[in-house]
């Protein structure tokens, strides 16, 4: 058994005495925050528990200038890839549960090359594979197959150069398979911290075993995987408590690993089919939701924000100010939904911004947003405390910026109209000069211009 390091009655506490924060308070816990200092737990409680318009205004203020000075502009793009929708559990909130009745899906080895065609011809360059838990139909082995079919193909435009993977917690010897298979990020979200809550939610099946999915990360990292990307699903319980959860959860893994979650990804309940979002009591309203990726942002500054397209388009417009940092788009949540090939498919959840890639690309741009398809750290072997240091020490702007503008260059050169084009040129052009490290500029200029003009392509810092 494992260790359980999320103390429910010490998160209780903290929430209940955070209610009676005053201003002042408040203001210091801002005030640090303002001023790059780490908040201590108390601190977290306090911004949560306000309700204030006031203190509100900051925490997006702050959450915006923090995401700004260590994110810039750029906005990492990414899409899921369901190879199998085939589950032995029974989680409430979720259209695959094993009590649900529907046509099900697993791709073959033929089937991926078709759905990843189509999403290499999005542009996209890092996927996640997903996939429900079914030793029967979907054992390791299999996954590692699909990851090295997708490794495996090169197109005319390049390759999928990061397959991240989001499966059911393991074991530590299915996790080094995993690691020697050269994932990228490994992503499970716990779900809910609260314990009580996840025995209620998961109705069967061996993801019930709440310490066994809460060590899952241990395990990962003591395979070797030091990328490791958490979440919970805001909707099943009090979602401050979550929030602590989470904090709770990733300063586990930094003592213990030295390096904490990778990513934190912040998944919202929607609608699914054989489901009753109205079931659940927790539902978090827009703009609870919008003060949690702020305060997200401001506690764990370095840790990239996911957000999927279970948000509409408005919604992610918003949450990209106050600290997202990478998105999915023109996703399918469905097992083979983007070739579809006449086979009756599911989704695990509806999708709410359904607009295409290249749409979302470019209104990011319209927006001043540097859309990037970026892997370099994966690929440059720059992952856990190497990431991490590089991006405390805040030189990290210096090696996201020149990939982001290098990687849109191909995109545009490869995906783009001539309008597209235009714009995202002056896009470059315009962003080029923010590049801090003289030498790394006036490569970045030679190596676009070497992207336009055919000669080479697939650079990065
Ligand atoms: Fe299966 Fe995952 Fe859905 Fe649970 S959330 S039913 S484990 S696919
Ligand atoms: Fe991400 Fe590293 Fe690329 Fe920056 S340089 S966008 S941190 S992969």
């Amino acid at each position: 058994m494992g260790e359980n390091f999320i103390n429910r009655e010490y998160i209780e506490k903290l929430l209940e005495d955070a209610k009676c924060a005053d201003t002042a308070v408040i203001s210091r816990a801002l005030d640090k925050a303002e001023n790059g200092e780490a908040l201590s737990h108390s601190d977290v409680a306090a911004l949560l528990a306000t309700d204030n318009s006031g203190h509100i205004k900051r925490i997006f203020e702050i959450a915006g200038k923090i995401k700004k000075r260590i994110y810039g502009n750029r906005i990492v793009m990414f899409a899921p890839l369901y190879v199998s929708d085939y589950c032995v559990n029974r989680c409430a909130y979720c259209s695959f549960n094993n009590g649900h009745d529907f046509e099900r899906n697993k791709l073959t080895m033929d089937d991926i090359r078709q759905e990843v065609k189509i999403l290499e011809m999005m542009g996209h360059k890092r996927l996640a594979i997903e996939a429900g838990e079914h030793e029967g139909q979907c054992p390791i082995d299999y996954i590692l197959e699909c990851i090295k079919t997708i490794y495996d193909m090169k197109f005319e435009n390049g390759e999928i150069r990061r397959v991240n993977v989001n499966i059911a917690a393991t074991t530590t010897e299915n996790y080094r398979k995993l690691k020697e298979a050269k994932i990228g990020t490994y992503i499970l979200f716990q779900e809910t911290y609260h314990e009580p809550t996840y025995d209620k939610v998961h109705l069967s099946g061996p993801k019930k075993d709440f310490d066994w999915h809460l060590n899952a990360f241990d395990r990962a990292q003591d395979a070797g995987i030091d990328d490791v990307g958490g979440g919970v699903l805001f909707g099943l319980y009090d979602p401050y408590f979550e929030v602590m959860g989470l904090l709770l959860h990733n300063e586990h893994l930094e003592k213990k690993y030295n390096t904490g979650f990778h990513t934190i990804s912040v998944p919202r309940i929607c609608p699914a089919a054989g489901m009753k979002i109205e079931g659940f009591p927790h539902l978090v309203d827009d703009d609870t939701f919008m003060k949690i990726v702020a305060i997200i942002r401001i506690a764990v500054p370095f840790t990239g924000m996911i957000l999927s397209t279970r948000e509409s388009h408005d919604m992610r417009k918003k949450l990209l100010q106050l600290g997202i940092s990478q998105i999915s788009a023109g996703s399918s949540t469905e097992t083979g939904g983007y070739a579809k090939q006449n086979k009756k498919t599911t989704p695990q959840f509806f999708v709410n911004d359904d607009r295409s890639a290249i749409d979302i690309i470019s209104e990011l741009m319209d927006d001043g947003y540097i859309p990037s398809f970026c892997t370099a750290c994966y690929r440059g072997g720059r992952t856990g405390d190497r990431f991490m240091s590089l991006a405390k020490s805040g030189q990290i702007g210096n090696v996201c910026l020149p990939n982001a503008l290098m990687t849109l260059c191909e995109y545009s050169m490869d995906y783009g109209d001539d309008a597209f084009r235009k714009k995202s040129d002056a896009l470059i052009e315009k962003e080029i000069p923010h590049i801090a490290n003289e030498t790394i500029r006036q490569k970045t200029i030679e190596n676009v211009q070497k992207i336009r003009s055919g000669e080479g392509r697939d650079f990065f810092v």
